[in-house]
């Protein structure tokens, strides 16, 4: 709930609309979840608030770490479901991966997520839930951390929810996060990028290129097919030119599909023309599942050089969390389908 759905909430439990804030800060700020210990609020309220309202909270059911140090879990939603959420650590910079829906409409033919299938959208509640399950498992207490919108679904298909989250989460009196420390990152819903370069309170922008025709992109992004890359350029160059924000362009890199030389000399091209980094992200493979490979560590080196050497902002993004199936596109639910079982399952059950 947002401050004013509280105090409407608390106004209709007999008191004034400023406890909406007083309970806003408990849950969001302090991630009291019990009404009982809202000490500042009284007594019978607290009472009668703890028979009528519940908060309902993400509940952790599986835990996995890769070793590389980073944590998998997985998180049962009130509404039911399960989604998997990443914590990442590099240096003393700490990471979330956030979903934002139980599966994905989208389809792409390099991501593991999309064969579950779009199954329902998080509601903010469930956003904001995830994190804050993560940060009370972690001990983060204070600390600053980053969010990033890369774990399960296409938050801008889940574009209400996901925004209502993010307003929770840069509130002052709650999370208190930075705006600039959550980014979206999109497969490219051309009309919501140009809603969001609208927004008063905006995170940051990454979009998943991954391929520089529309003949490519059509077949491992079938998106591309409602928003061909030009129309995709003209949001992301509009984005930018509204918001006066740089954006991200993502490029996974596969193996002889997207990594020839005509497609860094396209990707110079197309960078040339916006003002965006780059990121590579080399393949995570899930073998049996998904049909493609990484480009050799040399090949993604050679072309983050050669790019460079053109003078273009780009760095390569390995993923964390590979050997515990927690990396870029390697996350999803699914108890059978048609191939092998996936490697490795979420083994450890709390
Ligand atoms: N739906 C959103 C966010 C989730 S995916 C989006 O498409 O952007 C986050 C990033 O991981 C995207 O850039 C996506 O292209 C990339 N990705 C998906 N599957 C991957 C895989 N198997 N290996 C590496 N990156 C992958």
């Amino acid at each position: 709930m947002s401050r004013e759905e509280l105090a409407t909430l608390l106004e209709a439990e007999g008191g004034p609309r400023y406890h909406g804030d007083q309970v806003f800060r408990w849950l969001y700020a302090r991630r009291r979840f019990d009404p009982e210990l809202f000490t500042d609020l009284p007594k019978p309220l607290r009472t009668k608030l703890a028979q009528s309202a519940r908060v309902d909270v993400p509940k952790i059911t599986a835990r996995v770490t890769a070793d590389d140090g980073t944590v998998k879990y997985g998180l049962a939603l009130p509404g039911g479901g399960t989604v998997e959420t990443v914590f990442m650590t590099h240096r003393d910079r700490i990471t979330l991966c956030a979903s934002s829906q139980v599966g994905c409409a989208l389809m792409c033919g390099f991501c593991l997520t999309a064969r579950m299938g779009l199954i329902r959208h998080l509601t903010a509640g469930e956003i904001v839930g995830q994190i804050a399950r993560i940060q009370e498992d972690q001990g983060l207490r204070d600390r600053p951390f980053n969010i990033v919108f890369m774990g399960m679904g296409e938050p801008l298909h889940n574009y209400d929810g996901v925004l209502a989250a993010v307003r929770l989460l840069v509130d002052p009196a709650g999370f208190a996060l930075a705006k600039r420390r959550i980014t979206i990152s999109t497969s490219g819903l051309a009309p919501a990028i140009e809603r969001l370069a609208s927004e008063p309170i905006r995170p940051r922008l990454a979009v998943s290129l991954n391929a520089t025709t529309d003949e490519l992109r059509d077949r491992i992004m079938p998106v591309n097919r409602k928003y061909p890359i030009a129309r995709l350029l003209a949001a992301c160059r509009r984005f930018a030119k509204a918001t006066g924000e740089r954006f991200t362009f993502e490029y996974v890199l596969l193996a002889g599909v997207n990594d020839t030389d005509a497609d860094v000399l396209r990707l110079a091209k197309l960078l040339r023309a916006n003002p965006a980094k780059l990121n590579l992200i080399p393949f995570n493979e899930v073998p049996g599942w998904l049909p493609y490979r990484a480009p050799a560590r040399e090949r993604v080196v050679a072309i983050r050089d050669q790019l460079l050497a053109m003078g273009l902002p780009v760095s390569i993004r390995y993923s964390r969390g590979a050997t515990a199936r927690a990396a870029c596109g390697q996350l999803a639910v699914i108890s059978d389908g048609p191939g092998p079982s996936l490697p490795p399952p979420l083994e450890v059950s709390l």
